[in-house]
């Protein structure tokens, strides 16, 4: 291995955060045989780390002095700017890297890349897309974004965490962007699932029963995201064999079943009238995909 690729040949990377995530970026260095240092705000969440070799740190401040290129994973960015704007903390990093892959806002992202170049930190941004379980193996999702050629001086180490990395672009923003719009898919989907196994169980369906049909609709997501990407693009969102109204009617038949139950029906009925008010913009016979536009309206 050339010393541009080898991850080892970094002398050592630092961890905040000893979450399941920190703890599991923090397994995957010490497997790729890097020396991991490694730190969290409550104590005793690195004993199995330390029981593998990796190095405690008994403060932030030892922690990233130990290495140049230290990985921050907390809750957010309220947790991570309250370890390293620690006064302490931010005079050790001067001169160092860190890798902010704590889920938050673009503008959290950007605020703490402007924080950096005041107090001369190297600053890359990025986000976690897939479980815990997958760090370490090919089906690891990372983004990153921020200075491409500081990204490209790291993705050695960077890569050991596994799977997919891609280096979204120079605004370091994007990498948030792109994990705020898909948690958007992921949480809306979820709590659309949550709704439909309670009407399931109010009519006496298991979960279980309504697995292999809940699977079947989530397989036709993607070609749907797939089909319709360039229409909301080019802001056309065709109605041909499937109008906004058709699924107006949809809508409304789930609404009325929820509260037949006495079910909350507030998700559905957000859908339903945003789907509304695009019929009322003069749009009955356009796609769903014409929602995109209403929304970007305001
Ligand atoms: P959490 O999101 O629960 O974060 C826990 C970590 O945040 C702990 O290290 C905790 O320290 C620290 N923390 C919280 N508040 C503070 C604070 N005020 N100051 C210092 N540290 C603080 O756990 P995860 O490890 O699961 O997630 C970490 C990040 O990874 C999150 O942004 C999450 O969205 C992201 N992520 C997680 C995934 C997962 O599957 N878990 C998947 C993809 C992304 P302490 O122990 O002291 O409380």
């Amino acid at each position: 291995m050339s010393p541009n690729t080898d991850p080892t040949a970094a002398s050592s990377v630092t961890v905040l955060g000893l979450g399941p995530m920190g703890r599991a970026l923090a397994g995957a260095f010490l497997d790729a045989g890097l020396r991991t240092v490694v730190w969290n705000r409550t104590p005793g969440r690195d004993d199995e780390l330390v029981a593998r070799g990796a190095q405690r740190a008994m403060t932030a401040e030892e922690a990233v002095a130990a290495s140049p290129l230290t990985v921050v994973c907390v809750v957010n960015y309220d947790a991570s700017d309250a370890i390293l704007r620690d006064g302490p903390v931010t005079s050790a990093l001067k001169g160092r890297t860190v890798v902010n892959l704590t889920a938050d806002t673009p503008d959290r992202a950007r605020d703490t890349a402007a924080w950096a170049s005041e107090h001369g930190v190297d600053y890359l941004d990025g986000a976690i897309m897939t479980p815990t379980t997958t760090i370490g193996t090919p089906h690891a999702v990372l983004i990153h974004s921020g200075p491409q050629p500081l990204y490209a001086r790291h993705r050695p180490v960077l890569d050991v965490l596994g799977g997919t990395h891609t280096h979204l672009g120079e605004d370091i923003g994007r990498a948030a962007a792109y994990d705020v719009a898909l948690l958007d898919i992921f949480w809306t989907a979820m709590s659309g699932y949550m709704h439909a196994v309670a009407i399931a169980k109010a009519e006496g369906i298991s979960a279980t029963e309504l697995l292999p049909f809940a699977q079947g609709i989530g397989a036709i997501l993607p070609p749907v995201f797939a089909d319709t990407a360039a229409e909301i693009d080019n802001n056309t969102h065709s109605g041909e064999g499937n109008p906004i109204t058709s699924a107006v009617s949809s809508m409304a038949h789930i609404v009325h079943a929820s509260e037949t139950h006495g079910i909350d029906a507030s998700i559905m009925r957000a859908a339903e009238s945003l789907a509304r008010k695009a019929i009322d913009l003069n749009h009955p016979t356009d796609g769903f995909t014409r929602v995109a536009d209403v929304l970007s309206r305001g």
